[in-house]
């Protein structure tokens, strides 16, 4: 078992086991689930779970790239509920970039702790005007839109863009802000569990994003 139970709002301490946890600060809540360390054998035991929400991952990866974070929301023996994963690299114009890729259902709010907004979920910009970028998912165009970040008091360091894929939200986090420029018409989101033996070479490791 190398994945433990957190909050998917915030980090505060929970408790609890079976279909009871219980998040010091948010009450009862289905939790997230993610390894203290990004590996192979956790990535295994992670798509044991999530088998019910795609986790989705940029592909290719760019060389030099590395997965530092995934989790899956949801009750042990329940279904999935949210998915993240997050991975890292370095460009050439904006340093260490952090990316992260969010598929909830509407009201887990794990997509909006990543975010940095008090929201649960994103708001009126989505289909406001024509999408921002649209990025592929299972071969699917999928539209996102800039979610506004301002309203927070955080210091405005990350991008934001959301949109609606197969009934769920989808999110994709990028840090600094700056990398929102990498986001374009031709990137292709992945979900882990079509993967074959691609999975036991992707590369995991490096520093998990914050939050
Ligand atoms: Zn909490």
């Amino acid at each position: 078992m190398t994945l433990a139970a957190s909050c998917p709002r915030c980090s505060s301490p929970v408790s609890g086991d079976g279909a009871q946890w219980r998040c010091l600060d948010h009450g009862a809540i289905t939790p997230l689930w993610r390894p203290a360390t990004a590996s192979y054998e956790a990535m295994a035991e992670h798509l044991l779970q999530c088998t019910s929400i795609p986790t989705l991952l940029p592909w290719p990866l760019s060389p030099g790239w590395t997965i530092t974070d995934f989790g899956c929301v949801g009750h042990q023996d329940g279904e999935a509920k949210a998915s993240i994963s997050s991975c890292s690299g370095v460009s050439d114009l904006d340093g260490v970039v952090e990316l992260t890729v969010v598929a909830e259902e509407p009201g887990v709010g794990l997509g909006a702790r990543c975010a940095g907004i008090d929201r649960t979920d994103p708001g009126a910009e989505i289909g406001e005007g024509p999408p921002h970028v649209k990025v592929r998912v299972s071969g699917h165009p999928i539209s996102l839109w800039s979610v506004s970040t301002s309203e927070t008091s955080s210091e405005f360091d990350r991008s934001v863009f959301a949109g609606e894929a197969q009934g769920r939200w989808l999110w994709i986090v990028l840090r600094p802000a700056s990398a929102a420029l990498l986001l374009n018409d031709e990137w292709i989101l992945c979900d882990a569990n079509e993967l074959g033996p691609e999975l036991i070479e992707l590369p995991f490791g490096g520093n998990p994003p914050p939050w």
